[in-house]
């Protein structure tokens, strides 16, 4: 496993945690595994690898149980780390009680010299499957117009591109296609990365690549047609933003996780 590292200080290294589901009390299960648990041993892991992380962000189902004493908790875990974190909603979170701002009309925008990450918020009330709202989407493309000369990644949580696994792709972002026909338009944009969906995968569409990143608790079996738990450890994703537009990512997984999920439920 290759631990990313910068060669001109001006780099940056921002880390992908998602989906790490967690319960209302820390010492609660989910399908045998304890969210809680996995969710520390993956950040272990991240500081263990990295010392010089320039920002966190959590691309959504911070909670499973999505009630106010679950975020505090998630809150107090990761104000205790001193690296900036970012986070946004999640089907499986709730509006009410998430405790950050959420991008909603308007995308929240991170910068890290000149590259620029744009978060959406693509979480709909009641709905696994998600929806960027035509304001939202407005907006975007406002800071498209504002962003030429930057290097941009795009963050949210659903899946924009198709997985090749029809249960997952049924609660995929619905409105794709808006959201494609504005990012067509603007060639600074390097990356769209999402959770959601509990695997690591990149795609390709018009030179940019989609990449998803595997929970931090359970995995989902790539390209099954029916719902199916993978056995796969949990993980994160890094990214290095180098100073010429370009990226390196990697994938970590825990090398030493010991897991008894239950594979026999058959819903999520
Ligand atoms: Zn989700």
């Amino acid at each position: 496993m290759t631990v990313l590292k910068k060669q001109q200080a001006t780099e940056k290294i921002i880390i992908q945690i998602t989906d790490t589901h967690l319960m209302d009390q820390a010492s609660s299960t989910f399908v045998k595994m304890n969210p809680e648990q996995s969710f520390h041993a993956v950040i272990e892991d991240i500081l263990k690898n990295y010392q010089d992380i320039d920002a966190i962000i959590h691309t959504g189902d911070l909670a499973q149980v999505a009630k106010p004493e679950t975020y505090a908790r998630y809150q107090k875990y990761m104000q205790s780390l001193n690296i900036p974190f970012y986070q946004i909603p999640g089907n499986h979170d709730n509006a009410v009680y998430f405790p950050f701002l959420t991008p909603e009309p308007m995308p929240g925008v991170l910068s890290f010299g000149n590259w620029r990450v744009i978060l959406l918020n693509s979480a709909v009330p009641g709905k696994v499957d998600g929806w960027i709202q035509p304001e939202q989407l407005q907006h975007l493309r406002e800071l498209l117009d504002e962003t030429k000369q930057n290097d941009v990644i795009v963050a949210c949580h659903h899946h924009p591109l198709d997985m090749q696994s029809h249960w997952i792709d049924q609660h995929k972002l619905k409105n794709s296609d808006e959201l494609k026909n504005v990012l067509v338009e603007y060639s600074q944009i390097r990356a769209v990365i999402c959770g959601h969906v509990h695997q690591d995968s990149l795609n390709i569409w018009n030179q940019i690549q989609f990449l998803s990143t595997p929970s931090t608790s359970v995995q989902f079996k790539p390209k099954s047609y029916d719902f199916a738990l993978d056995s796969v450890a949990p993980g994160y994703r890094c990214l290095l933003l180098k100073d010429n537009s370009t990226f390196e990512t990697q994938v970590h997984r825990l090398s030493h996780f010991k897991q008894h999920i239950n594979q026999d439920i058959s819903g999520y």
